[in-house]
Order: structure tokens, then C-alpha cells, then sequence
């Protein structure tokens, strides 16, 4: 089992001087951390501020910025300007459609199985491609800093984050130029930038309280010779300091007879009282009132006011931290260190619940805003083999996966995992009746397995005859500490089941890794469009399908125009799809969807209809 580390420029195993740089990428900022004389800094912008908001604009022209210049156009131009991406990465639209009324941009629903695309003008966007924006910013600016490139980084995602969003994130720093060694837990960062796993040979059980602008986590972890693991997560995705900001608000319109229709109808007044709100918030974290005028008119609140406002929002916190520790079979009692991460930690009242709560004095002497980043470079650190007494463990050299339709890699075990370790995945067929599925087994990191390494390949067999998109067929792998991989693949509902073992997955020499990862950094890009390019391709052909289906089956219900026009935005669709310009397939999907979506209801009533004839309810 290897412990490599690459030189991407030179193509090369790296030397342990390396630097590898660590990662915050968060829902509202993100920021870069690395280790400078024995100290984790986190690099700070023009403004004195670490924090890059996590921000995307798109110009008329389609140029992007990114962070506090992107922020500026949340208001001015909210359809261009994309927020909150965090929420959306590794997700399908069934995922979010109950939370898309809070994004001001446009997600695109056409197929709600597959992950989630976001329209600007007539561009589309996957939530990874937009991730990698902000991570290319944050490259740039420690590149400025040091005056040097890096390439190589340690990335955290909230603990609670599936395969499917870590992989997300994963693929976004590979698409920003990064060679990602290592995801790391969010509050697992907290923990080793307060140096906790330093401090006693004994196990020991960690709390992370972390409330951010708009989302709240808590973490029950154990951390045991060196080895952080959760035992239980909880929170609230849409709770935190906006919410402190919102019920101040909602205060002064009561206080000073402000009609609320004037905070929907007037945007600048809007958007200047909700900015005193929060100003009002951090003031109030330091003294004890504060008071503003707003147009002319005064604005005040004291902290006590304040604090009886924000009393029920931290007991929702406080519920969610009683839910995580019976998950984790603990009592209060239980808890070693409590870590406050999240600016919005800096509110005493939250302090002072959350140290009552757990009965134990906070770990709150780092920049909360600062903390998960500079844990990040501390583990990036390790990585680079200049913290001694720390074990690296096992993990795997390259990317294992298997070829899904149109001959991509879809990885199921990704590069860097520890082993031993087991995943899997759903899949399902393609076609009609379909009896037989080849998996093939790949290694390595490029989005087309003909870039790749065949490692080997099976049939499943015997899978019933069902319509397409029906069998549960789950692909496991389960890779031993020998470096054995065993592929299983079992159809749900009938039971059928056939594996393989493969041997020979570490045949490769240090060097032929090490070009197979350079590779995949350099045609990141081209990998990326090619794979967006197939998917649409894949999407379209199925909606093609159930086109035609759909026309046969309903001619009786719609009109001649109807036809006559579902006919011609299915020959749109078909010719984009020769083509290879993936915007105008995922156009010409939308158009046809958004015509067909009404007739498809219609449709579904008269059937319900003609179903129930003759019946008694
Ligand atoms: P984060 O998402 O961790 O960057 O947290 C940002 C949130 O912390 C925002 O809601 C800020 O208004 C809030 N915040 C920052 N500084 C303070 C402070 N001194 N007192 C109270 N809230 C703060």
C-alpha cells in the first residue's frame, strides 16, 4: 500500500517539503490556510479578511468574479449571481426542490434523478464547476501571497457529507487545478487546530458546536490513538446569525411601526435594515446597546432585548445537540472538549448556553471563522510528513470505479481512502428487459475509463426482464487491508448476485501513479466538458424515449398543435444531440420539458379519470 505524494508540474514524487495547503470551502466564505514556521495562518485578502465569500458573478460578458466584488451584485443582479452552492453540491434535484424558493438563480429540473445544473443566462453550470470557481480564487491567493504555485491541497465538507458530495468536492479541486490529498470532517479541522488530539494519550470525546451565517452543526466525535471518528451529527441547514439578523429586524418593524410591505416592496430599505441588524449583532456581542438612525429614524436595541430574541434560536440548537448525544449513547457527562466554530459563536448568550449545556468551560480562543481552515493546513501538514510522531495510514494510490454508460469512470472508492474500507453504489439498467449487466472495473483518475486502467470485468446475470430504470442493482467494493478487491454486484429485488477478486490493482510502479495523476490535473478541463458533454447526451436520449412513449400513448388526448409542436421541440432536442455544444442540449431539454410538463399533467388526469369509471369511491 502506498503513501505517495505527487509533483504535478514535474510529474514526479514529490520531496517532503512540499506544501500542501489547506481549505475551507464553506456555504457563505471560504478561506485558505497554511503552515508558516510551525504556525497555521489563514491568508488574508485586501480587506484584512480571510474570508472569501463564497460567491460566483457572471458579467454580461460571461467573465466571473468571485468573492467580495461578487457579493456587491447579490442585490444588483441576483439571476448572475450565484450563492450558497455548498447546499447543492453532489445533490439531485428531488434533493432541493423543497428548498429551491431560496436561491435567487435558476436550478434547472428536467431530469430529477440526476444532479442538480444551474442556468446562467443561457449557460449551465454544474454546482462542481462553480465550486471550482471559488477554489481557484483561494489557489490565487495564497499563490499571491507566497509567490509561488501550489498544487496540492486538504479540503474539509461537513461531517455529515455523503460519497456523492465529498466526491463533489473532490472533483471541483481536481477541476481548479488541485491535486486534493485528503477530505477531512470539518469539525475533525476544528479539533486539531485546537490541538486536542495532542494533549492526552487517552481517548477522548469531542463536541463541535458550529453556527455558521445560515447553517448549524453539531458533532459528537471520538478521537482514539490519532483516529477521529463520528459518532453522531445533527443540525439545521437553514439556521444561524441571518436568523439573529432576521428577528431583529422583525423587532424595529414592530418597534418603530415600520409596515412590513415596505421591506418587500423597497429593496434598498430592505437590504440597509437588515445590514443594521447585523451590525446591531456584532456590536452587541462587545457592548450593551446600540442604536442607528435609518433614513432619519432611530433604531436601537439593547443586549437583553437581544438576548431574549435569540433564547428560542439557540434552544433549537441546544435540541439538536441533545438529539446527536443519545445518538451517540453519551451523557454530558461524557464530553472531554466542547470547540466553538462559526462566527456566529461569538455571541456571548450562544457561548453561555452551550458551556451550561455541556457543563464544561468552550475551546473559543481561535478566530472562530478561522478554525476549520487552519485545521485544515495542520492535517495538510501531517500529510506532507513535517509533523513527526503522526501515523499516516494506508490508502488507496488511485481512483477505483467502474464504466457507466457512454464510457465514463464513476469512482466508488476515490484515491486517498483509507484502507481497509468498503462503498457502493445503486445503479440500474438501461434498456427494456435488459437480463445481463457488464461491470468493469477500473483504476485511476480520468473521467473516460479509456483513460484508465482495466483491472478487470463480470456479468451479472439472470437480472428478471423489467422495464428500464426499474432493478436495484448495488455495485460494492470492499478492499481489504491487503490491498484484495472484492467487486460484488447484486440485483435488489430478485437477490442475484455475482462477485470477482481482483489482485493485481498495485501493479503499477510509483512512477506510472505518478503520471497517471498528472494527467488527470492537466485535462481536468477537457475531462470535465467531455463528461458534461455525455451526461447531457444520456439525459437527452432518455427524455427522447419517453417522448416517443409518451406521444403514442396520449395522441387521443392532445390537440393536433400540441403534437405538432412536442414533434418539433423533440427534433430540436434530437439535433442538439448530434451536435457537441452541451448548453444547447440542455436548452433544447428545457424547452421541451417546460412544453410537455402541462400536457404530461393533463395526460395523468385523464388516465386517473378512465381509471376510476365504474368505481366507488
Ligand atoms: P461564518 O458562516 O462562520 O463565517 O459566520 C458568519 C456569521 O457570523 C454571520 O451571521 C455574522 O453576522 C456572524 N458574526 C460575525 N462576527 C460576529 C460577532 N462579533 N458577533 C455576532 N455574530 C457575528
Amino acid at each position: 500500500m502506498a503513501k505517495i505524494s505527487i509533483n504535478i508540474k514535474e510529474g514526479k514524487i514529490a520531496d517532503q517539503s512540499d506544501l500542501i495547503i489547506g481549505i475551507d470551502l464553506g456555504t457563505t466564505n471560504s478561506l485558505v490556510a497554511y503552515i508558516k514556521d510551525e504556525q497555521a495562518i489563514a491568508v488574508k485578502g485586501k480587506n484584512k479578511s480571510a474570508l472569501v465569500p463564497s460567491i460566483v458573478h457572471f458579467d454580461a460578458n460571461g467573465n466571473i468574479i468571485v468573492g467580495d466584488e461578487a457579493k456587491e451584485k447579490l442585490i444588483s443582479d441576483p439571476q448572475n449571481t450565484i450563492y450558497s452552492v455548498k447546499r447543492l453540491m453532489g445533490k439531485s434535484y428531488k434533493d432541493v426542490q423543497n428548498v429551491e424558493q431560496y436561491f435567487g438563480y435558476q436550478i434547472i429540473d428536467e431530469d430529477t434523478e440526476s444532479l442538480v445544473k444551474i442556468r446562467v443566462a443561457d449557460r449551465f453550470f454544474t454546482p462542481i464547476e462553480l465550486s471550482a470557481e471559488i477554489l481557484k480564487e483561494l489557489k490565487n491567493r495564497i499563490e499571491k501571497e507566497l509567490k509561488k504555485e501550489v498544487s496540492k491541497a486538504v479540503i474539509t465538507v461537513p461531517a455529515y457529507f455523503n460519497d456523492a458530495q465529498r466526491q463533489a468536492t473532490r472533483d471541483a479541486g481536481k477541476l481548479a487545478g488541485l491535486d486534493v490529498l485528503r477530505i477531512v470532517n470539518e469539525p475533525t479541522a476544528a479539533s486539531l487546530a485546537y490541538g486536542i488530539d495532542k494533549l492526552s494519550e487517552e481517548a477522548q470525546t469531542i463536541a463541535v458546536y458550529d453556527l455558521g451565517g445560515g447553517t448549524f452543526d453539531i458533532s459528537i466525535l471520538q478521537l482514539q490513538d490519532g483516529i477521529f471518528e463520528v459518532l453522531a451529527t445533527n443540525g439545521d441547514t437553514f439556521l444561524g446569525g441571518d436568523d439573529f439578523d432576521r428577528v431583529i429586524v422583525d423587532y424595529w418593524v414592530q418597534e418603530n411601526n415600520i409596515d412590513p410591505k415596505k421591506l418587500v416592496e423597497d429593496k434598498s430599505f430592505s437590504q440597509a435594515i437588515r445590514l443594521a441588524a447585523e451590525r446591531a449583532k456584532v456590536s452587541l456581542s462587545s457592548k450593551n446597546t446600540f442604536e442607528e438612525n435609518i433614513r432619519g429614524v432611530k433604531h436601537s436595541i439593547n443586549k437583553s432585548t437581544f438576548n431574549s430574541l435569540i433564547q428560542p434560536l439557540i434552544q433549537q440548537t441546544i435540541q439538536s445537540c441533545q438529539a446527536a448525544m443519545k445518538d451517540a449513547n453519551l451523557t454530558n457527562s461524557d464530553i472531554d472538549h466542547v470547540v466553538m466554530v462559526g462566527g456566529s459563536t461569538r455571541v456571548p448568550l450562544v457561548k453561555d448556553s452551550i458551556s451550561d449545556f455541556f457543563g464544561k468551560t468552550v475551546n473559543d480562543s481561535l478566530n472562530p471563522d478561522e478554525v476549520v481552515a487552519l485545521g485544515a493546513a495542520i492535517q495538510a501538514d501531517v500529510l506532507a510528513g513535517n509533523q513527526k510522531n503522526i501515523l499516516l495510514l494506508d490508502v488507496t494510490p488511485l481512483s477505483l470505479g467502474i464504466e457507466t454508460v457512454g464510457g465514463l469512470m464513476d469512482t466508488i472508492i476515490p484515491r486517498n481512502s483509507k484502507v481497509p474500507t468498503k462503498a457502493g453504489r445503486q445503479y440500474t439498467t438501461s434498456v427494456d428487459g435488459q437480463k445481463n449487466l457488464k461491470v468493469a472495473v477500473y483504476q485511476g483518475e480520468r473521467d473516460l475509463i479509456e483513460h484508465n486502467r482495466k483491472l478487470g470485468e463480470f456479468i451479472l446475470r439472470g437480472i428478471p426482464p423489467m422495464p428500464a430504470g426499474l432493478p436495484k442493482i448495488e455495485i460494492q467494493f470492499i478492499l481489504n487491508a491487503d490491498g484484495i478487491l472484492k467487486v460484488k454486484a447484486k440485483e435488489l429485488r430478485s437477490d442475484v448476485e455475482t462477485e470477482i477478486e481482483i489482485r493485481s490493482q498495485y501493479g503499477l510502479s510509483e512512477e506510472e501513479m505518478g503520471k497517471m495523476l498528472l494527467e488527470s490535473i492537466q485535462h481536468a478541463q477537457s475531462d470535465m466538458a467531455t463528461r458534461a458533454l455525455l451526461e447531457a447526451r444520456n439525459e437527452a436520449n432518455n427524455i427522447l424515449l419517453s417522448s416517443s412513449k409518451f406521444l403514442t400513448q396520449n395522441e387521443a388526448i392532445l390537440s393536433q398543435e400540441e403534437i405538432h409542436k412536442t414533434i418539433q421541440l423533440v427534433k430540436a432536442l434530437e439535433d442538439t444531440v448530434s451536435g457537441t455544444d452541451k448548453d444547447a442540449i440542455n436548452k433544447a431539454m428545457e424547452d421541451l420539458n417546460e412544453y410537455t410538463t402541462p400536457l404530461a399533467h393533463r395526460a395523468m388526469d385523464v388516465n386517473i379519470g378512465k381509471a376510476m369509471q365504474g368505481k366507488k369511491v
